[in-house]
């Protein structure tokens, strides 16, 4: 397979590494990034005419998979009648009550246009209701990159081995309190030392961004009663479990429910968005009703909120997440197996469409168990599965998705090309 360099050495004299998000870069594989002209379902071509099958779904939003007929109509037709209006639009109530409905967590929501943006949102809600300043996270959680939460994040920054970064004052991150995941005592230690003080427990109820990491029995409940125990806002970030791990995302699936949820990919269809909201009494103290500001030109936009909301049509059809998670948790059983019969020590865990395979023994329950993967082993196969047109995220620490668009012919020539990279490793 040829992969021509050009678009990336053009890329590289304007843009820095040549991407617009570090992962992309494929630095941590020691490739090059591709260059995508064009998808369609479960596939992509680069512009080299090279066609893959696409495991990583535009990093999680694309459940429908790429360029879906109803998604791509919608745009259309709502782009004709004007793309932002800065004033309210229909969609934005619309989008509002399906979430409100579905989501066990949100009573009032506001949108936003990234992950990013949302995470950022809801702590500085946290901190303003609560009258507090310190939030706990996650060693190798992601919450996008706001200065508060890159302190030994997950996703780019754990792929890259960058546990903070220059640019973030020494003030901001002081106030950023890193737990061990699925480690209870150790919340209930930082609790203890910050008396009174801390506004939040910010928390992926899955992790997505450290490979796929499951909380243990009693995890999530555990944290929902030191919270209430100690006046605290327990936060769950779904931008990736939101609709992926079923319609009420990870919070419906493990019967907890947060005070606040954030959301993204998969609400906007494909299109930037993000999202934040929770119970009322708490939105309620955002501007300009209460104290709290947090505003967005483009917040509510309506190509976006109509992606999202055709989206949220097409997985409310009868039996979608059925059908889709039989799919995906055969495929990821076949991929678990081939590891084991080919003598590769691989930790896998898997829930709904997404899954992440840790080239170790395991266990892997937090940041450090993950850190222990042979990420040089990863690269290698990783390679061998790109140059056989399987597109698997670039990083041994992000999840790998199924969509409604792979096909049983997708898969099973996945798992064959699977073996034979594995046979060749
Ligand atoms: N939270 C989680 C759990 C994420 O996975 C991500 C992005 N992968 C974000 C927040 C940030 O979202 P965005 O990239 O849209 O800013």
């Amino acid at each position: 397979m040829t992969r021509v360099k050009k678009c990336l050495r053009g890329q590289k004299k304007v843009i820095p590494s040549g991407v617009n998000s570090p992962v992309r870069a494929f630095k941590s594989v020691n490739g090059d990034p591709l260059c995508i002209s064009r998808a369609k379902g479960s596939h992509f071509w680069d512009i080299d005419g090279n066609e893959y099958i696409d495991y990583v779904c535009s990093w999680g939003p694309l459940i429908l998979g790429h360029a879906h007929p109803g998604i791509v109509q919608t745009v259309k037709d709502v782009a004709e009648n004007g793309t932002s209006f800065g004033a309210n639009c229909e969609i934005e109530a619309k989008i509002a009550e399906k979430i409100v409905d579905l989501v066990p967590g949100i009573e009032k929501i506001r949108m936003v246009s990234s992950g990013t943006e949302a995470a950022m949102s809801a702590v500085r809600l946290a901190r303003g209701y609560t009258g507090r300043s310190k939030i706990i996270k996650f060693e190798g959680c992601y919450h996008g990159h706001a200065d508060s939460f890159l302190s030994k994040a997950g996703s780019g920054a754990m792929t890259f081995g960058i546990p903070g970064t220059p640019g973030v004052t020494k003030g901001t991150i002081e106030d950023t309190l890193d737990a061990v995941y699925n480690d209870l005592s150790c919340i209930e230690k930082i609790i203890g030392q910050n008396e009174d003080n801390i506004a939040a427990i910010i928390i992926e109820p899955v992790a997505g961004n450290m490979g796929v990491i499951l909380p243990q029995e009693g995890f999530l409940e555990g944290l929902r009663k030191l919270a209430d125990l100690h006046g605290i806002l327990l936060i769950f970030d779904e931008v990736i479990t939101g609709f992926r791990v079923g319609p009420g995302g990870a919070q419906q699936h493990y019967n907890i429910t947060p005070d606040l949820t954030i959301l993204g990919k998969i609400i906007g269809g494909g299109l930037p968005v993000g999202a934040f909201g929770g119970a009322k009494h708490i939105m309620d103290h955002l501007a300009p009703d209460g104290p709290v500001y947090q505003a967005g030109t483009l917040s509510g936009n309506p190509l976006a909120l109509s992606a999202g909301y055709a989206t949220l049509l097409e997985l409310e059809k009868e039996g979608f997440y059925e059908k889709l998670e039989i799919k995906a948790s055969g495929f990821f059983n076949e991929l678990r197996s081939n590891f084991e019969h080919y003598g590769f020590q691989c930790t896998a865990h898997d829930i709904g469409s997404m899954a992440g395979f840790f080239f170790q023994e395991g266990p892997v329950n937090n940041y450090t168990e993950a850190a222990r993967s042979d990420t040089e082993l990863f690269a290698r196969y990783f390679h061998g599965l790109l140059d056989k047109g399987i597109y698997i995220a670039p990083s041994q620490f992000e999840a790998m998705f199924v969509s409604s668009a792979h096909t049983g012919t997708d898969l099973d020539k996945t798992l064959e090309i699977h073996k034979e990279v594995l046979k060749g490793l």
